[in-house]
């Protein structure tokens, strides 16, 4: 989609510092980061944000798990790490497309 950011983050036409991609998602790591370790996981198709998922994205939805999951074993986050998606203006969602902030490296506040 056009003048989104995240879809031309997705396309290359904006850097990042890229941790993984494939052809359905990519991750890189937040400009801004919140925590020790603190990168997002985005997929490439233009979704604005988790309540505008369908049933028809289950099986995209279970493969960024999966690619979190992975992500999270390879940049050393063993002794766990939180996921969190805002949906919304309440929630601070600035980026309208879809995403999954992963966050670790130390112990998170409650
Ligand atoms: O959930 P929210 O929409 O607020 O998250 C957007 C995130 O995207 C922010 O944490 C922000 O730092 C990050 N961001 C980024 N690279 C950009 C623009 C925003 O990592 N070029």
């Amino acid at each position: 989609m056009e003048d989104c950011l995240f879809c031309m983050i997705a396309e290359g036409k904006i850097p990042s510092n890229k941790l993984y991609e494939d052809d359905q998602v990519v991750a890189f790591y937040d400009i801004n980061p919140q925590a020790k370790v603190h990168f997002l996981v985005v997929p490439k198709k233009h979704i604005q944000s988790a309540a505008a998922l369908t049933e028809e994205d289950g099986a995209l939805l279970g493969h960024i798990f999966a690619v979190i999951a992975k992500l999270a074993k390879e940049v050393g986050l063993d002794n766990g790490y939180r996921v969190i998606s805002n949906v919304g203006e309440d929630a601070g969602q600035t980026v309208k497309h879809l995403h999954f902030h992963v966050l670790g490296g130390e112990k998170l506040p409650v």
